[in-house]
């Protein structure tokens, strides 16, 4: 069955902050080992073979007042190795001057094929007026926008921007942008996240983050939604993206909508096609 795991990070080695490199140390001490200096574009996708995922969305990351900084341009440059790997761009509306002409940069020169928000990262309302204009040049280009939503324990977080019914009023006034909650809301935001999935058709959710197994009971309509989730690992955040996939496949769904989650519904999303 083909993969496609939507959220994949790469650093230099001083990129994160130390409780981030910390953090990752603890949960998959192999990583730093793998990538003493920096993820490369090579050795990502030998590691994506060894794990049997076909493609990736490799995610940049503006946060200096928590997880740090991985450019817009170092992750645009590390996909050039591969169409097997699908640059996302950060846009911080506290730190870019112009987060719609950096966004149109992204798209364009950079060919960033989706954007991430991290709003419990850099102490924004999602809803933030100088958010509008980039959310209106997504929706226009049918670009993906995905939006950290739940908890985190890094310092210098600010997890009241994290709740995703802070997307409500994103998602009703923009029907045709697509929206991706990350991480489900998890731990606490479950119902929330399910509740915006009934209301807004342009909103699907990405279970980074969330332990496989947990998934049947934090969404108990999840089969029958299957056409709104997607796999996600957050490595290196978790130690193997193969296990994580495993996992998937055994959970008690049906094949089709182990098979939406795994791949078709990103297929979709990114409008790629092939197998
Ligand atoms: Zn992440």
């Amino acid at each position: 069955m083909p993969v496609l795991d939507i959220h994949v990070h790469v650093c230099k080695r001083y990129d994160w902050q130390p409780a981030v490199r910390e953090y990752i140390d603890r949960l998959n001490p192999d990583f730093y080992k793998l990538f003493p200096e920096q993820v490369t574009g090579e050795g990502l996708i030998d590691y994506l073979d060894e794990h049997g995922v076909d493609r990736a969305v490799i995610l940049a990351e503006h946060s200096p007042r928590a997880t740090g900084i991985v450019s817009n341009d170092f992750v645009s440059e590390l996909c050039k190795v591969s169409d097997r790997l699908i640059p996302f761009a950060a846009i911080d509306p506290e730190e870019d001057v112009d987060p719609a002409a950096e966004t149109e940069r992204c798209l364009g020169e950079l060919g960033c094929r989706g954007l991430k928000i991290m709003p419990s990262y850099c102490w924004f309302e999602p809803d933030d007026p100088r958010m509008m204009p980039v959310y209106e040049i997504a929706r226009d280009r049918s670009i993906p926008v995905m939006f950290h939503m739940g908890t985190s324990v890094f310092p210098g977080t600010r997890i009241k921007y994290a709740d995703p019914l802070l997307l409500d009023d994103i998602a009703d006034e923009f029907p045709d942008l697509t929206i991706v909650i990350c991480h489900g809301g998890r731990p606490f935001w479950y119902r929330q996240t399910e509740w915006m999935l009934i209301r807004h058709r342009n909103v699907l959710v990405d279970i980074a983050g969330i332990p496989p197994k947990h998934l049947p009971s934090a969404f108990p309509k999840l089969e029958a939604m299957s056409d709104r989730f997607l796999f996600g690992t957050d490595w290196p955040g978790v130690r193997s993206i193969s296990r994580q996939v495993k996992s998937v496949e055994s959970l008690p769904f049906n094949r089709s909508a182990i098979e939406n989650i795994l791949w078709n519904n990103a297929m979709r999303l990114l409008r790629l096609n092939g197998s």
